[in-house]
């Protein structure tokens, strides 16, 4: 039998403008000096209140499913399930989320935090918002404070959960740590009495991200990244994706090409070829479409792997150019390497890097007359570290009826913008892990790599006649602190 409602210490005040549930429930739990376990067994739902192991998961504070939304609406007075729905919905359901189904789960954890992320400023007042959880926002709202993890004093880490293992009692960390510093009874009410109008005022991207025109919404939906993307990473991935939303084309560090609106039109000359070659006046009109189709993901498949060599060869020759210019005997020493001696750091991060992105059996068969082991496999040959490639590639067959026959021109475009990116990037792990593997003697074959994805969106639908859109941001990669050992030699 649950209470009357009059036992409850509340007032709908204390709930503030874009406030999370996290802190609206801490809130609750000082007030009414009540426990994460007390709230399930009270406003849960019947298949979980009576539960007698209550798992982690009920505790969730994304879809909060575990909780009865009439039995909060009648204490707290407004509907908080409801309410999280809406804020959220704002937030992020604008974001592409097709390409992250089936990829990432749940795809809402691109965006949203798992952890829970805080500004200190506003945990002081008690107040934590579901903007601290959103992924694209590095630095608090309100007072643009950089948004951290973890407990300045112990260097705890908090679920965003309605259970807190970490938290001695509300807003209090296992280590004695407070980060509200209203403790008296009368003043935190005082205090959450206030209207505390700067949790009203946004920043202007923020704002502009909440009232995004229709326009820039069906544009959003066309939008491609990698979905294992880590926007932890990127300091300034809202307003990229406000550029990209706008089509803006005059920011630092932006950079920006479209294909002609006539590209998926495009046929190659090979393509006519093949297209003569099985027609009805052609030499195969009597083959059956199994083995005309066979023969066309055939010819898919080598031009497809032209295309790769070519951009390897091209990047290769970019990194040689540059990074690499000072290391080119450095290169020659390492390709003739007997087992002894100083190894250069960048000449190794290119051959590793050479040898993993093309499958060479060792390394010294790397720009050497060495050939690549190929996959023997109907499928297109990827970098074998680009996992995310295979699902875009299944992703794009499921939406056409023929792969074989969708325009060449157009997948090239992309793909190669797509390559190009994550091969850099790719260059850049093995040169920032160099000198570990170095000194650790070993050339691993696929290295895990922390950061291993760049970032960048492409803008495409299935229109025949939109062009392609490609962003990417500057990369600010540093190598000085990398030694050559036969730096004195040039
Ligand atoms: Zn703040
Ligand atoms: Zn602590
Ligand atoms: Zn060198």
């Amino acid at each position: 039998m649950s209470p009357p409602k009059d036992v409850y210490t509340w007032r709908a005040n204390w709930i503030k403008p874009y406030e999370s549930p996290w802190s609206i429930f801490e809130k609750f739990k000082i007030a009414n000096e009540v426990l994460d376990l007390d709230i399930i067994r009270k406003f849960g739902i019947d298949e979980v209140k009576n539960l007698r192991v209550i798992r982690p998961s009920h505790y969730d504070l994304v879809k909060m499913f575990s909780l009865n939304e009439q039995l909060i609406k009648d204490v707290f007075g407004i509907d908080l399930v409801q309410r999280n729905r809406k804020n959220l919905d704002e937030l992020i359901r604008l974001l592409p989320q097709d390409h992250l189904l089936g990829v990432v789960s749940p795809w809402e954890s691109v965006y949203l935090r798992e952890k829970l992320y805080f500004c200190v400023q506003c945990l002081e007042q008690g107040y934590h918002s579901i903007f601290h959880q959103f992924k694209l926002l590095h630095h608090c709202p309100f007072h643009n404070k950089k948004l951290i993890q973890c407990c300045p004093e112990c260097g705890s880490e908090y679920d965003y959960s309605l259970s807190n293992k970490m938290f001695d009692s509300p807003f209090i960390c296992s280590c004695g740590h407070e980060y509200c510093q209203i403790n008296q009874d009368q003043l935190f009410y005082d205090s959450w009495n206030q209207p505390q109008e700067h949790y009203n005022t946004l920043p202007p991207e923020l704002l502009q991200w909440l009232t995004l025109t229709n326009h820039q919404k069906s544009r959003l939906k066309k939008m491609y990244f990698i979905p294992q993307t880590d926007f932890e990473k990127h300091p300034n991935s809202l307003i990229n994706f406000l550029t990209v939303t706008n089509k803006a084309n005059n920011i630092p560090g932006h950079n920006f090409v479209e294909s002609s609106k006539s590209i998926k039109t495009i046929r190659s000359f090979e393509e006519k070829k093949f297209a003569f070659k099985y027609s009805k006046k052609g030499d195969f009109s009597n083959l059956n479409e199994f083995y005309i189709k066979k023969a066309r993901f055939d010819i898919l498949q080598k031009e497809f792997y032209q295309n790769y060599k070519r951009i390897i060869a091209g990047v290769s020759k970019h990194i040689r150019q540059t990074i690499l210019a000072e290391h080119k005997s450095c290169l020659y020493e390492l390709k003739n390497f007997k087992g002894r001696g100083p190894i250069c750091s960048y000449a190794y991060a290119y051959i590793a890097w050479r040898r993993t992105i093309q499958n060479f059996d060792h390394f010294s068969l790397v720009d050497n007359m060495g050939r690549p082991k190929r996959l023997n496999k109907p499928i297109f040959e990827f970098p074998s570290s680009a996992y995310f490639l295979y699902d875009l590639y299944d992703q794009w067959n499921n939406q056409i009826d023929d792969i074989t026959l969708s325009s060449r021109a157009a997948t090239k475009w992309l793909l190669n913008r797509i390559l190009d990116q994550f091969l850099l990037k790719w260059f850049d792990n093995w040169l920032q892990h160099s000198k570990e593997f170095i000194s650790e003697g070993i050339m691993p074959a696929v290295p895990q790599f922390e950061d291993k994805y760049p970032l960048f969106i492409a803008v495409f639908s299935n229109e025949s006649n939109e062009e392609l859109e490609f962003h990417w941001w500057d990369d600010k990669r540093e190598y000085n602190e990398l030694a050559c050992p036969f730096s004195n030699n040039k």
